[in-house]
């Protein structure tokens, strides 16, 4: 099948520049290609891994040993479908390969009000709800109604409610089922003053750029916060030996961010991996990194806290293709 490539560099699709080559791969700008292509690889014994904005994956050097489909927005397709939900609500089903970005745009052009906080966070509607994206104590679950999804194992197509996606901290249904890709979902949005709307959303992005300069290559937030309902986590005692810990004590969540600074890792460098002297949770791709040496400098990073605070660091960022 000519749509599916063969060799194909992954790293110009990530946002860390960084990834080997996928053996198969394929760009799905409907439900009929994500099915088609999905339909392939069931034939050919293949891996599926489906791709987004690239803004929250590290690609192995070795690449992936399969076929990768990355959904597109397609050029001359409505996109976002508008409908009334009850009282001052207003319903719309958007495209999983559609970008988060434009949403909020299109949303906030008509004075619907949902998804302001979510400015600046690249990527597409389809990682956005598979990662449950986050910002300013929000997240993507609050606004998702209905989730569509493929299941590659059977093709058959599966509607999801809210509660059936499992939402939670930076993760669904979706981001362990391999076998699921989602299609589309249905957001819900309210009605309010534009201007209130765009005032609003000037006041997320300008705190976004005051933690963060733009431009770098990277995936985000590396590691997801320390939640105090871990099973693994003893808060009183925690608490009780680091002293540095008190300010999150009534916060749901430690920061990990300030964890690696309060290590001294802010800055630490391996080749061309680096933590960011703005915000530690963030490792940078100065130059040209390899995978490895994120890996390597992650690695350093949850030893470096595991031997201080006794727990492990999890990761936001999917790793694919280790
Ligand atoms: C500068 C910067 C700032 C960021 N800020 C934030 C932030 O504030 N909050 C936040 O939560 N994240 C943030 N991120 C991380 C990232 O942008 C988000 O997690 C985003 O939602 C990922 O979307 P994506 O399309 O790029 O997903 P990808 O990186 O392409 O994929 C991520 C995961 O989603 C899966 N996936 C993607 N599409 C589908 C689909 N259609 N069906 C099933 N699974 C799918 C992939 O398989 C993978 O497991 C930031 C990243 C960067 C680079």
């Amino acid at each position: 099948m000519n749509k599916i490539q063969k060799n194909v560099l992954l790293s110009p699709y990530t946002t860390f520049g960084i990834g080997g080559t996928a053996k198969y791969f394929a760009e799905a700008r409907s439900v009929e290609e994500v099915k088609e292509f999905c339909d392939w690889a069931k034939k050919n014994d293949s891996q599926v891994f489906v791709l987004g904005g690239g803004s929250n994956v590290l690609i192995s050097d070795k690449g992936f040993e399969g076929l990768v489909i990355k959904l597109k927005e397609p050029e001359d397709f409505d996109k976002f479908h508008f409908y009334a939900g009850p009282r001052n609500t207003k319903f719309v089903k958007v495209w999983a390969g559609s970008f988060l970005s434009k949403l909020i745009a299109e949303t906030v052009a008509v004075g619907l009000t949902g998804l302001e906080w979510a400015v600046g966070i690249p990527g597409t509607i389809g990682g956005a709800v598979c990662g449950n994206a986050g910002a300013f104590g929000l997240e993507t679950a609050n606004s998702v109604q209905t989730v569509e999804a493929l299941d590659c194992d059977n093709l058959t197509i599966k509607q999801f409610n809210n509660s059936g996606c499992d939402f939670c901290y930076r993760s669904s249904v979706f981001k362990y089922s391999d076998n699921l890709i989602i299609l589309s979902a249905v957001f819900s949005f309210k009605k309010e003053d534009k201007k209130d709307i765009q005032k609003r959303l000037i006041d997320y992005a300008k705190q976004r750029t005051q933690s963060f300069g733009a431009g770098q290559k990277c995936a985000g937030c590396f590691f997801k916060n320390v939640n105090w309902k871990r099973k693994d986590i003893n808060k009183n005692k925690l608490l009780e030996n680091f002293p540095e810990l008190k300010q999150f004590s009534d916060k749901p969540k430690i920061s990990t961010g300030f964890l690696i600074d309060f290590v001294g890792l802010k800055g630490k460098k391996i080749g061309d991996a680096a933590v960011s002297d703005e915000h530690a949770n963030f490792i940078l791709n100065t130059g040209n990194a390899k995978a490895e040496e994120i890996m390597m400098l992650s690695g350093l990073i949850k030893d470096k806290i595991y031997s201080r605070y006794g727990f492990l660091l999890e990761e936001e960022v999917k790793l694919v293709g280790f």
